[in-house]
């Protein structure tokens, strides 16, 4: 626990100084070695990481990438996704889904989001689908997987490739398929604080397919297929080998992370069902990894000042929706084009959570966000309560 004073506990939205604690020294070892070999591009630490992400995704081959944005990048160019091409995602995601479909040339496509999960709506999807449609990116937002099977389903029939977004959903599953394993391709984001993530920034893009498997290796080394020859004009979004050690020396303590966040969950699911906030579901034979737990209220930025109050740290992920970025506006998609999308981003708060986060902590910030709703409801001239 942070303990500032006697009484006052202080629960930070996210905490990865407890995570590293216990790993330091191992990591530090296996960066001394790499430091004394100056093996610092490619090499034994990137393939053993490699192999070793893509059997706990459960597919052929990962490849280790810059960051979450150029593995989106990289897999969708992979695809063929290019200028003239379309390529369907979530108006309700981060600004770098968008960004990777733009950065390849193609024109990014929205279509709105489940309101229980804020996944893409699989209803919606075929509305979205036309002859330059290339490919579509589900994103498994907030660690809960999208509807693989009806967006699945959807995609072989008008013979579209899925690339899944999966920076927030490493070990996700549904059934006892990992996210990752669905599309096409999808894309991993080793941000410091996605569910693994990197000592700095890092990426994977995983497959069954060798032969995109391949392209991508090409994309992120400059197009090159062999030495000094470029078959194509790629990038350099190579993952290094120390980012690539640190993940291996991680990857073993991903599911224990996971399970300690899915405990934080439990706590606040209990703890809070009976208030006026839309709590976060997890559907029947999902596993969701919690890597957000946002909740809904019609008054969010009065609930996060309150909470701010209370010493209980919160974040917004995100409170503008694509289609109202200004890089992305466009006058045939105003504000009300996408309604749940909207109101996710208007009303969603994300909660502290980290695996860190215990039973005591995570019962400590039910307390307060019942203290600060509370508060709330006497303020209101008109409370009528729930
Ligand atoms: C983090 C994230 C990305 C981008 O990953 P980076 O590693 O930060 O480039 C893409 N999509 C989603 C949904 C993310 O959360």
């Amino acid at each position: 626990m942070n303990v500032l004073s006697e009484n006052k506990t202080r629960v930070p939205f996210v905490d990865l100084v407890d995570l590293h604690e216990p790993l330091v020294e191992e990591i530090a070892r296996e960066w001394t070695s790499l430091l004394r070999g100056a093996r610092f591009i490619g090499g034994d630490a990137v393939h053993a990481f490699e192999t070793s992400f893509a059997r706990y995704v459960g597919v052929e081959h990962a490849v280790a990438v810059s960051s979450g944005t150029s593995a989106l990048q990289l897999a969708l160019a992979a695809t063929g996704a290019g200028p003239g091409d379309e390529v369907v995602t979530v108006a309700h995601t981060f600004f770098a889904t968008a960004e990777a479909i733009a950065h390849c040339g193609a024109t990014p496509v929205f279509v709105d989001v489940e309101a229980d999960t804020a996944n893409l709506d699989p209803d919606k999807l075929e509305a979205a689908i036309g002859p330059r449609t290339r490919a579509i990116v589900p994103v498994h937002l907030y660690g809960h997987p999208a509807s693989m099977d009806a967006v699945l389903e959807i995609a072989d029939r008008h013979g579209i490739a899925v690339v899944e977004d999966a920076a927030q959903a490493h070990g996700a599953r549904i059934g006892d398929r990992s996210t990752g394993s669905f599309g096409r391709a999808a894309a991993f984001s080793f941000y410091p604080g996605k569910n693994l993530g990197a000592c700095g920034e890092g990426g994977a893009v995983t497959t069954d397919d060798a032969e995109l498997a391949g392209r991508v290796r090409a994309l992120r080394d400059h197009g090159q297929t062999a030495k000094h020859v470029h078959t194509r004009v790629g990038w350099n979004a190579r993952l290094d080998a120390l980012q690539c050690a640190a993940l291996s020396v991680k990857l073993p303590h991903l599911d224990a992370w996971n399970d300690a966040r899915a405990r934080a969950a439990r706590v606040y699911l209990a703890g809070l069902t009976d208030t006026e906030l839309t709590l976060p579901v997890e559907r029947a034979g999902v596993r969701h990894v919690w890597h957000l737990f946002v909740v809904r209220h019609p008054e969010r930025d009065r609930l996060a000042a309150e909470l701010a109050g209370r010493d209980i740290g919160t974040g917004l992920h995100y409170p503008t929706p694509l289609h109202l970025q200004p890089a992305f506006g466009h006058p045939s998609r105003p504000e009300g084009t996408y309604p749940v999308a909207e109101r996710w981003a208007r009303e969603g708060l994300s909660l502290p959570m980290y695996p860190g986060l215990d039973e005591d902590l995570a019962g400590h910030v039910v307390q307060q966000v019942r203290s600060a709703l509370e508060r709330m409801r006497a303020d209101r001239p008109t409370a009528t309560g729930v």
